[in-house]
């Protein structure tokens, strides 16, 4: 018997009340740890009824409060961070320092939603008019979800949720199906730090769940991160049911390396960059595009030793560089991109898929894989392939470099190293991609600026967390006010100005 993994809907642990279930698994012995319970439609509507009941009060709450709320909730997941780790790590297969970085990068959103009053500040002017003033003001939308990925089960969702709660909505968390408990303990903690039932609640589930959350009229705005085909149907399904949708796709990131690139450094960059989590990142680099055959000569004689020496294990190997991928059927599908870019005749460098990890064979891991002589017309250039492959694709010069990266589908991340201030402007000004690093492999955007990518990496017009999140997150009034003089002026008939 495993332990069945429960929703958290109005403050309490509650079994779904369908009899569909899913198996969760430890990626590191491919040993059942779980059984999630997944959400039927009256399951959300459950959730959906708590969040309405919650909403007019949490709305009203002075945003200070709403602050100190999510102070508190700071505090309790600084004092309990391994323990959230460890959850992490043995349902995601992530290492456990990689489950901390996880925790800090969402713990900063909270800090961040944490300056609520600031964030939330309306703008006025005096004398629009004579005697006449205008202010703007945003307030909430109401029931919000979002519908998270399994890659970052703690931070994704930390990119939504305290920005929602911060601005006074009340929110539905739909996670991965595939590590699921994460956020059954942030809910918990929020709690406990005195957020009032039912303005958080958890969902597990799948499609049905999904599909729940889409048609229900009551909820009014959708947050999603996940892979691009499901992202375009979320958007789809949720605009067409008169939604405010937010939804964050796949990518394909692609790291030029300059002919003048300190190589170490860029080497070092590319390791994290491309095999760090396994490469189940969604702005992992993918694809190095190293300028020049030499450039390319060098990169590789640095890089194969390296891939070759990772460092891979189980979570709980304080060692391990790199974990196993999250499913048996993630690695499958892993393996077959490795098969078809031998097929399609990329040469292979590093092969990863005869990795065996003793004491755990029936893990779900595999090697760090190096491709080499990667041409964009192949499958592992245009797909992504969400595991620890990385493909070099040369290019003759940084034009042929940049326009791979323009005429590819996705747009979430890019990089450069380079020591030329001009070729690094010249890329930021002109790459069609959201997320930009020079001489930064993984350029993910701090908290208090906006995380989104281009092209079929986001659907719709809000990035997350940031400034972009609190507009997403609520709605602008704006008011005209007059007060009476004594002065009459008679009915007016044409557009009020100001003369
Ligand atoms: P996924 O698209 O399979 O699942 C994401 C969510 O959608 C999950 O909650 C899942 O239950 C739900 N879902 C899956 N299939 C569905 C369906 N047919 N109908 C309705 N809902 C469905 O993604 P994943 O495998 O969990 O995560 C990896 C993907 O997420 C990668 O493509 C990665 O690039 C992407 N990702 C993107 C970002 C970003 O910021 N752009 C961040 C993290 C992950």
């Amino acid at each position: 018997m495993t332990a069945s993994i429960p929703n958290f809907i109005d403050g309490a642990l509650v079994a779904s009340r369908s009899t569909r279930t899913s198996p969760v698994y430890n990626p590191a012995t491919g040993v059942q740890t779980g059984t999630l319970g997944l959400a039927s439609a009256l399951d959300v509507k459950s959730a959906v009824t708590a969040a309405r009941k919650a909403f007019p009060i949490w709305a009203s709450a002075p945003p200070l409060r709403r602050a100190r709320v999510l102070n508190q909730f700071l505090r309790m997941i600084e004092g309990r961070i391994d323990e959230l780790a460890q959850v992490i790590s043995s349902e995601h297969g992530k290492v456990f320092s990689d489950a901390k970085g996880e925790i800090q990068r969402g713990m900063e959103v909270v800090e961040f939603a944490t300056g609520a009053p600031q964030l939330l500040k309306g703008e006025v002017t005096e004398n629009v008019g004579t005697r006449v003033d205008s202010y703007s003001l945003r307030q909430p939308l109401g029931v919000v979800a979002g519908i998270t990925p399994f890659n970052f089960p703690a931070m994704v969702p930390m990119w939504m949720f305290p920005v929602a709660l911060a601005c006074g909505n009340t929110f539905i968390l739909k996670p991965s199906e595939r590590d699921p408990s994460a956020p059954l303990l942030l809910a918990q903690w929020l709690k406990e730090a005195g957020l009032p039932d039912g303005v958080f609640n958890v969902v597990q589930g799948d499609k049905e769940a999904v599909d729940a959350i889409l048609t229900e009229p009551d909820i009014v705005a959708v947050s999603f991160v996940g892979s691009t085909p499901i992202a375009r149907y979320i958007y789809e399904a949720a605009t067409r049911n008169g939604k405010r949708c937010q939804a964050l796709g796949g990518a394909k990131n692609h790291m030029i390396v300059m002919p003048d690139a300190d190589m170490d450094q860029a080497v070092d960059a590319l390791m994290g960059a491309a095999y760090g989590s396994a490469g189940e990142r969604c702005m992992a680099i993918s694809v190095a595009v190293p300028v020049g055959d030499t450039t390319a000569e060098r990169l590789i004689e640095k890089l194969a030793p390296k891939v070759r020496a990772l460092n891979i294990g189980p979570g709980t190997d304080p060692d391990a560089e790199m974990g196993p991928l999250v499913t048996k059927q993630h690695l499958e599908k892993v393996r077959a991109y490795i098969d078809a870019g031998v097929e399609e005749g990329a040469k292979l460098v590093v092969d990863g898929r005869d990795f065996r990890r003793q004491g755990y064979e029936g893990g779900y891991f595999i090697g760090g894989t190096l491709f080499d002589d990667v041409t964009t017309d192949m499958k592992i250039y245009k797909e992504e392939i969400f595991g620890p492959v990385l493909a070099v694709a040369r290019a003759k010069s940084y034009d042929e470099a940049a326009e791979m990266i323009n005429e590819h589908e996705f747009g979430n991340g890019t990089a450069i190293f380079t020591r030329d201030g001009d070729a690094a402007r010249e890329f930021a000004h002109q790459i069609q991609v959201g997320m930009v690093g020079i001489n930064v492999p993984i350029p993910v955007p701090m908290a208090f600026h906006s995380f989104g990518g281009w092209k079929a990496s986001l659907f719709g017009d809000h990035h997350m967390h940031g400034p972009e999140g609190v507009r997403f997150y609520t709605k602008l009034k704006t008011i005209t006010t007059r007060w009476p003089t004594g002065i009459r002026t008679g009915a007016e008939f044409v557009m009020p100005t100001m003369s």
